[in-house]
């Protein structure tokens, strides 16, 4: 298969429109032309892994963290960066990277980590804002099922495991066209009624242009009438963290002894203590500090994530047992699910792709 398959791959599971801002993810190094028969999974890209790759024969690397962040000064072995670059390209490998787009992907990081410490049914601990638009359309209605399809292929009418979600209610439309216009029905100059439907779909914000587009495609009118509408809802289907409930309630030293193991970690901090109960747990692989209120408005009995500051311990205090179980620890465990995932993609289409995960740590912190 072509590396634009696996692009596409990953843009249906973890869209690069959910990464943040800032984030750079996506195809780093490579042509989209070239095949990909074998690939390597790690978190980091460094030079060990180039190493790995290269004595594997492997086409391509999937990486959680970007290698390119900041444009390096050269493509050169005078810098780190360019260091790297130049041995993928020496050795015709691609990189590819999904980050905080795969954060926000529902088997995404968190949701592996909810998975890894045996939670059950984890969701989202906080869904994505902001991200939809409500789309109604005026259509006749023997045009309305071409309509609504061109929209949906364009990404339009997703509710949670729902797809091709639609509304439509009849209605009349009327109208008159300028002597320059040639109406879909009636004639210019003249007051026409016409029996049409409000079709509405909800569309993803990045999804709006590529909706409206394909909408306008086949839709009969001349000039087309529809509405956008800015959404409150939170987006069901990305969002950031996971929270779900254990089997059962067990002390906190029961639940660090689970943890330790699930995630590879020597030592975690945390707060509260040991002869604590816990059953709720909220999760966020990497540093995901900032979502302790949500996992204390969310009735989490305890929270685990990464990177976090001495003072969210003190704000934990009585509210929420706060774990920090390190930044690779709490992300690492999503690579089997990146490698099982595309081995069954692949499976499923027929293809031949070796998939394998680094057993190299790439964590670069200690515990002494
Ligand atoms: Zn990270």
């Amino acid at each position: 298969m072509k590396l634009a398959d696996i692009e596409q791959f990953f843009e249906s599971w973890a869209p690069s429109w959910t990464a943040w801002e800032r984030d750079n993810v996506g195809l780093q190094v490579g042509r989209r032309s070239r095949r990909v028969k074998n690939v390597l999974v790690a978190l980091d890209v460094i030079p060990e892994i180039v190493s790995e790759a290269i004595k594997k024969k492997v086409d391509l690397i999937v990486s959680h963290h970007p290698l390119l962040f900041r444009p390096p000064s050269s493509i050169s072995d005078s810098n780190a960066i360019g260091s790297i670059l130049l041995s993928l390209a020496e050795s015709r490998i691609a990189l590819y990277s999904t980050h905080t787009n795969l954060d926000s992907a529902a088997d995404g990081v968190s949701f592996a980590l909810a998975h890894a410490l045996g939670l059950q049914k984890p969701s989202f601990l906080a869904p994505m804002k902001d991200s939809l638009v409500k789309l109604a359309v005026f259509v006749p209605g023997e045009h309305v099922d071409r309509v609504a399809a061109a929209m949906a292929e364009a990404g339009a009418g997703i509710v949670g495991e729902y797809e091709r979600c639609t509304f439509r209610m009849h209605g009349k439309g009327t109208f008159r066209g300028s002597e320059r216009t040639q109406p879909f029905s009636g004639k210019p100059l003249q007051v026409e009624e016409v029996e049409e439907i409000r079709l509405e779909m909800i569309v993803p914000r990045a999804r709006v242009k590529a909706a409206v587009a394909a909408m306008k495609t086949v839709h009969p009118y001349e000039e087309v009438a529809y509405d956008l509408y800015t959404l409150e809802n939170p987006n069901p289907n990305f969002g950031m963290g996971a929270i779900g409930d254990l089997p059962r309630t067990i002390t906190v030293r029961e639940f660090l002894t689970r943890l330790k193991k699930a995630v590879h970690a020597d030592c975690v901090r945390f707060s509260g203590a040991l002869t604590q109960k816990v059953q709720r747990i909220a999760v966020c692989g990497g540093g995901g500090s900032e979502l302790l209120d949500h996992a204390i408005g969310a009735k989490a009995d305890l929270f685990v994530t990464a990177d976090v500051r001495y003072h969210p311990f003190h704000d934990a205090a009585g509210r929420i047992v706060l774990v920090d179980a390190g930044h690779w620890e709490t992300e690492q465990v999503v690579l089997p699910v990146i490698a099982s995932k595309l081995r069954a993609w692949a499976s499923a289409k027929g293809e031949d792709l070796l998939v394998s995960v680094t057993q190299r740590s790439t964590n670069p912190i200690h515990s002494y």
